[in-house]
């Protein structure tokens, strides 16, 4: 998750349904579709010290790229990169300042300054069986780079980001796990990790660009980001929250099926703004993403790291985060409530 100033924030005074109160989840007694022993391998290979902290550009960025390739090839998705699984991201370093950038972004004239860096986004699909709506998609996102080693605290300089956003890259590969063991979704589902999220949503804005599939056909975006906590504003364990909930139908979609999803207790932080979903939200798309981050003050830290990871709820949320998948995958597509596109 990234930060961004206060004063660039646009507030749309999008109202909130605080206190309405949600039917408990009636899906708690069906059986789990996620389990928490894959939860824990797949986290603790994100966050690991050898990843480095995942940083766009670096060999642990790429070594996680790798590693993610493999479990989606393990899950038996189809490869929907350019190269396998890998949608490469042209990404640039700014000589003197050092800045990420996308090279369609550096001025004209100006070449010969950027220093190319390895960058990629994973993405694997699983293709919709329905004649009709196989054609229209859902996309289910997060980011898995994160901040690299920098500043040491208390003797320790490895940005790990266990709950940023390694939580949400194992949602996504999880969710993916239990759609395939389940039927053939009637929608095409996406399943997108992307780089370049902490220094300016690069490889979303490369995905919005070059999209797997147009644009126009995705019909829903569900982005998972800091799930690695219980935040007790959601309701404490097994429980999220979704950001911009009111803005369109989804939020309503997955409140009516039980899932313990509820809305965005924070709205002074405008999380909706916060993240990759926001890029497909301005292009129309209703966009929203899952998370329980209960502003823990690890965030951005060395010691958001495994230890910290609350591992029931995590798997928990993660459970409920498929079944909400599953809604966007074969139930009706939402749609942007009035005032609530950005
Ligand atoms: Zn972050």
């Amino acid at each position: 998750m990234r930060i961004i100033l206060a004063a660039a924030i646009t507030l749309l005074g999008m109202g909130q349904v605080g206190s309405r109160v949600y039917a408990q989840d009636s899906t708690g007694s069906a059986a789990r579709m996620v389990q928490r022993a894959v939860v824990e391998r797949e986290l603790s290979a994100l966050a690991d010290d050898s990843m480095q902290g995942r940083m766009t550009g670096t060999p642990g960025a790429a070594r996680s790229a790798r590693y993610i390739a493999e479990e989606m090839a393990a899950i038996g998705l189809i490869p929907a990169g350019d190269s396998g699984y890998f949608q490469r991201v042209p990404v640039g370093r700014l000589e003197g300042s050092g800045q990420l950038i996308l090279e369609e972004h550096l001025a004209p004239g100006a070449a010969g300054a950027l220093d190319r860096v390895p960058a990629v986004n994973v993405v694997g699909i699983i293709r919709g069986g329905d004649p009709v709506l196989g054609d229209s998609a859902v996309l289910v996102d997060a980011n898995y780079d994160h901040l690299g080693i920098g500043r040491p605290v208390h003797g320790d300089s490895i940005y790990n980001g266990a709950d940023d956003d390694g939580s949400g890259t194992v949602a996504v590969l999880e969710i993916a796990r239990a759609m395939r063991a389940g039927p053939t979704p009637r929608r095409t589902v996406i399943f997108l990790t992307t780089i370049g999220e902490e220094v300016g949503l690069l490889g979303t804005r490369w995905f919005v660009s070059h999209p797997v599939v147009p644009l126009d056909r995705i019909e829903a975006n569900l982005e998972i980001e800091m799930i690695g906590r219980p935040d007790s504003l959601a309701g404490g364990p097994g429980r999220g929250w979704l950001t911009g909930f009111d803005r369109s139908t989804m939020g309503e979609m997955f409140a009516r099926a039980g899932l313990p999803i509820v809305p965005d207790r924070r709205p002074s932080q405008n999380f909706f703004m916060r993240s990759d979903n926001i890029a497909f939200a301005r292009r129309g798309i209703p966009a929203h993403t899952l998370s329980s981050f209960a502003l823990h003050t690890d965030y951005h830290e060395p010691s958001d790291e495994l230890s910290r990871i609350d591992f029931a709820h995590m798997t928990e949320l993660i459970d409920a985060a498929a079944r909400a998948v599953r809604l966007l995958a074969d139930g009706p597509a939402p749609h942007w409530n009035p005032g609530g596109r950005p």
